[in-house]
């Protein structure tokens, strides 16, 4: 028998695969829903797929995947225990940030996924899903630059704690060094 969540998820997935709201379904391989638990404490939002993802359907599966698993597995979360998802479901062409008028299509989609989901922790990943999960979920007066507010708790409905991209972390020492650090706090909610 599937469950609630598993029917309502599997027909949000049937909307995006035939969805064309936005410009970026023409150019797209396939589209990157979302992957992980359905009892997932922690939800990882990140931007938009890239070419790995665009490729494979799976979010996080390249170069920043790796770097991401690298994450998890420093604080002991297996990556099958949370949820991994992106802002923007369709892959804009050559990795360009998405448009505001592509977030706010889509958007719905992820705003789906997390009432569907329901975790406890929202994790931005990198400052565009950063300002958008943050006024989204009532911390508007709360945004700064991600380089103030990373690894900080804001506690709502939903506890939000954004990090940096792990793209931008992959190829700076230092942020690596900051998001391992800030990654530690998770170790708490994760079950
Ligand atoms: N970067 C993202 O923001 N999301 C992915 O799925 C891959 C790379
Ligand atoms: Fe639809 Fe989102 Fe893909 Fe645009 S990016 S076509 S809104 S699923």
């Amino acid at each position: 028998m599937r469950s609630k969540k598993e029917k309502e998820l599997k027909n949000l997935e049937k909307e995006i695969f035939s969805c064309k709201k936005c410009i970026l379904y023409k150019k797209r391989n396939l589209p990157v829903i979302g992957q992980g638990s359905f009892k997932a404490k922690i939800m990882f939002v990140g931007e938009a797929p890239g070419a790995k993802e665009d490729a494979t359907g799976v979010p996080f599966c390249g170069r920043s995947g790796k770097f991401l698993d690298e994450l998890l597995k420093s604080v002991g979360i297996d990556r099958g225990k949370v949820y991994i998802c992106n802002i923007v479901k369709c892959r804009p062409p050559k990795n360009r940030d998405p448009k505001e008028k592509e977030i706010k299509a889509c958007s719905r989609f992820v705003e789906k996924q997390i009432e569907v989901l329901s975790p406890k922790v929202i994790c931005p990943l990198g400052r565009h899903s950063m300002r958008f999960i943050m006024e989204r979920f009532g911390f508007s007066d709360n945004i700064d630059a991600i380089g103030k507010i990373h690894g900080k708790v804001f506690k709502g409905k939903y506890m939000v704690i954004p990090f940096y991209h792990p793209a931008v972390a992959m190829y700076n020492p230092n942020t690596k060094k900051v998001l391992k650090k800030d990654f530690k706090i998770l170790k708490k909610y994760a079950d």
